[in-house]
């Protein structure tokens, strides 16, 4: 395979490097997600808010690709929360997918003002134990929402997926996480695009090597051990940012890269993000 895997905490492979479908519309994810399998991106990142677990679904169908070959997640939505909920959720997204089980389900947000984490992972272990997920995670939960969690559960979650790029490196979560055993997802790894990649720090380093700044901010990822999950729905783009394993960022260049934090968030605040 073109992207090489980590070893989640339970033993699971999952592709460093996968392809997201936020705001692609179900009609598009068909057309979108084949062109990805095509390129050989094997992991794809949806989720229930998203509506268009149908439309990938499909996409993986049409693909032949064996469905060991593939690393499929989705995520539970904050109205599902609770373990009813949660079970009901699963089975719906499952259905969506044509699937039999996931290879990652994770909790979209913590939600902490509905306190219902706790019972919605229950759910979670449950559908890991009965072998419908292969992993099971969470997205967007800060150091404290994962020690609620690690205090009243037994699983810890395979991975935490979260907002990372160069101005928003997340340093203290992600130590945070490699002591707890969870990997690191990073989400809008290109920082949505928007500015990031016309920083001169990163089209310098891009010059430098012959590559693209897309490019050189996934090889950052890539090389700090983030999973990644970048979004286009331009053909070219799609193939060019799996194309990230035939260069390497010097010291230099990590350096240069790490002087761009800002701590600054393109998404909300997961402490009081609870909308339904
Ligand atoms: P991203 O950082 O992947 O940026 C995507 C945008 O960057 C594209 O729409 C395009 O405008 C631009 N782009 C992509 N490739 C490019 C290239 N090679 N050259 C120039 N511009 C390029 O942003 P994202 O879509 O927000 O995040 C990626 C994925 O993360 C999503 O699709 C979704 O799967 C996931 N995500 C999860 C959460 C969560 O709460 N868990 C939130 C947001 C996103």
């Amino acid at each position: 395979s073109k992207v090489p895997p980590i070893i989640l905490n339970n033993g699971v492979e999952m592709p460093q490097l996968g392809f997201g479908v936020w705001q692609v519309p179900d009609d598009e994810a068909e057309q979108a997600v084949g062109t990805a399998l095509a390129a050989g991106y094997r992991s794809v990142d949806t989720a229930a808010i998203y509506g268009n677990e149908e439309g990938t679904g499909r996409a993986l169908a049409a693909s032949g690709i064996p469905r060991e070959d593939l690393f499929v997640t989705t995520k539970l939505w904050n109205t599902d929360q609770g373990y009813d909920a949660a079970l009901r959720a699963f089975d719906a997204s499952l259905a969506k997918l044509g699937l039999d089980h996931v290879d990652l389900y994770l909790i979209h947000w913590p939600a902490p003002a509905l306190g219902k984490a706790g019972d919605t992972y229950k759910a979670f272990e449950k559908i890991h134990a009965d072998g419908r997920a292969r992993a099971i995670g969470v997205s967007n939960f800060l150091p404290e929402h994962l020690e609620r969690l690690l205090d009243a559960t037994s699983v810890i979650p395979s991975v935490n997926q979260i907002e990372l790029h160069p101005r928003l490196q997340q340093r203290a979560a992600r130590e945070f996480h490699a002591e707890q055993g969870i990997a690191t997802e990073a989400w809008s790894p290109l920082g949505q695009g928007k500015g990031l990649l016309e920083v001169p720090a990163i089209v310098a380093i891009a010059q430098k090597h012959g590559r693209t700044p897309a490019q050189v901010v996934l090889r950052w990822h890539i090389q700090l051990g983030n999973v990644v999950i970048p979004k286009s729905v331009t053909p070219t783009r799609i193939t060019e940012n799996i194309d990230v394993y035939g260069f390497e960022l010097d010291t230099e260049d990590m350096a240069a890269i790490r002087a761009l934090n800002e701590d600054r968030r393109l998404g909300p605040d997961p402490a009081d993000f609870n909308a339904a």
